[in-house]
């Protein structure tokens, strides 16, 4: 029978590999938590219509990507796509919004999108994410931008652009689509087949499309930023003023969409140039309407996302980072020996020490062999003569040297000395 394979689009993330998760999810929730955003933790279920209504049937996520299902009882599921429907369902349902305030959240987690898996591409893939919600300010939106930035810096992330753009509020969008499609409609034979169904049903998109034929021709279209009415042109300059004076540069991206009608004001992304083709590592945007679409009272909000796997790429290639080797590796023999290590184990590391115990029962000189091995600074020996003495011989992986203590000496002895 052949062996069960991990499913096509799917990672194992292993013990060495998952050293610069931990690196990535400590080093963000740190900075989350500076800015007093809260963790939230919602399902990796929800119902269909949710991603449908907070995605947009007319995106290729919802249109294309989803994993759905129908489950025993006959409702239609769907395995998250993305953090921020189910973010939104949340507040809504819990009532988040009560106090009136602003309320800051992030999640990281599993997503899933039926997509072609490449590097930088899965099926199952994770993302952290922040939202904000409550505030309208062209200070949120550079507050969340900066939280970005500040950590991939944090990371030491380089080679990284930030890309902004204005889709503006829905009536400004409405008479760009206009010029849009009348700019597109004579090239319609020259765009990607999608771009040409997108035309009718979701124009925006078009801008987005990595076909380079529709690219060219898209780098031609007229300009969103010339079709903001006022107020969005204000809180677009508010938010590049902003930004500059946080010192954060970044540059104007007039076809950087989000396609759908909740969408307003601000998009952005950061954008690697050591990817390769899947260069995008964070993308948000403002979402006014999000929230009132889910039936919620209409509250504004702005949120990110980034795709850690192409995060843990970049860092992977920035520095070596390496499991922790334990202080302490214990050797022992011999059947009251081995019991006896089990237990003075168990009480060394309530005292803070971390130890791996050799269960082989193999000989003491293969044991050795693997305590050398193991990166430990300390070899602790336990053989019949010292349970007969009431001894343990210490050795000093680094130095080599050795030394006999009476059992009841060795936590105090080992506490004076830095090897934790
Ligand atoms: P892309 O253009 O790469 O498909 P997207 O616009 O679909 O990205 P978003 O929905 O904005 O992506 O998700 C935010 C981030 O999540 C992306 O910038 C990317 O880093 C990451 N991401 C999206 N889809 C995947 C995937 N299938 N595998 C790995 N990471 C992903
Ligand atoms: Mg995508």
């Amino acid at each position: 029978m052949e062996n069960i394979q991990a499913i096509r689009g799917t990672k194992d993330i292993l013990p060495h590999e998952v050293i610069y998760w931990q690196y990535l999810e400590k080093t963000a929730s740190e900075i989350l938590t500076k800015a007093n955003y809260q963790e939230i933790r919602t399902p990796i279920f929800e119902q269909t219509p949710l991603f449908e209504r907070g995605i947009g049937e007319a995106t290729d996520v919802v249109g294309k990507e989803m994993y759905t299902f129908t489950d025993k009882g006959d409702r239609t599921i769907t395995l998250r796509p993305e953090g921020t429907a189910g973010v939104v369902r949340s507040y809504i349902q819990n009532k988040l919004s009560a106090s009136g305030g602003v309320d800051r959240l992030w999640y990281s987690g599993a997503m899933f999108r039926y997509e072609r898996p490449q590097a930088g591409r899965q099926r199952q893939f994770h993302q952290i994410g922040l939202e904000l919600l409550g505030s309208d300010a062209p200070r949120g939106d550079v507050e969340v931008i900066a939280i970005a930035t500040d950590i991939l810096k944090a990371l030491g992330l380089k080679n990284l652009t930030l890309q902004i753009n204005s889709v503006g509020s829905k009536e400004d969008r409405l008479a760009y689509k206009q010029a849009l499609v009348d700019y597109l409609t004579p090239y319609k034979a020259d765009l990607d087949a999608d771009s040409q169904d997108r035309l009718t049903r979701n124009p925006l998109r078009i801008l987005d499309s990595k076909d380079q034929k529709t690219q060219e021709i898209a780098k031609k279209a007229p300009s969103i930023l010339d079709f903001l009415g006022n107020d969005s042109q204000k809180h677009f300059n508010q938010v590049c003023t902003l930004l500059s004076l946080l010192g954060i540069s970044f540059e104007l991206n007039p076809r950087l969409v989000r396609g759908l009608d909740y969408y307003t004001n601000t998009a952005f992304e950061i954008i690697s140039s050591d990817l390769g083709a899947q260069a995008t590592v964070c993308g948000g945007g403002r979402y006014n309407g999000l929230v009132s679409q889910l039936g919620g009272v209409s509250t504004p909000a702005v949120g990110w996302a980034m795709g850690m796997e192409r995060l843990i790429l970049l860092l992977e290639k920035l520095q070596p980072l390496k499991a922790t080797s334990p202080d302490i590796y214990f050797v022992s023999r011999g059947e009251k020996a081995e019991s006896e290590a089990l237990v003075i184990a168990q009480n060394l590391r309530h005292h803070g020490f971390k130890v791996e115990l050799d269960l082989s029962g193999s000989n003491f000189a293969k044991q050795f062999k693997r305590g050398d091995r193991s990166g430990a600074k300390i070899c602790l020996v336990l053989g019949d003569s010292e349970v007969e003495e009431g001894t343990i011989q210490v050795k000093n992986l680094e130095t080599a040297e050795q030394k006999t203590l009476s059992q009841a000496d060795l936590i105090t002895n080992l506490l004076s000395t830095e090897i934790r």
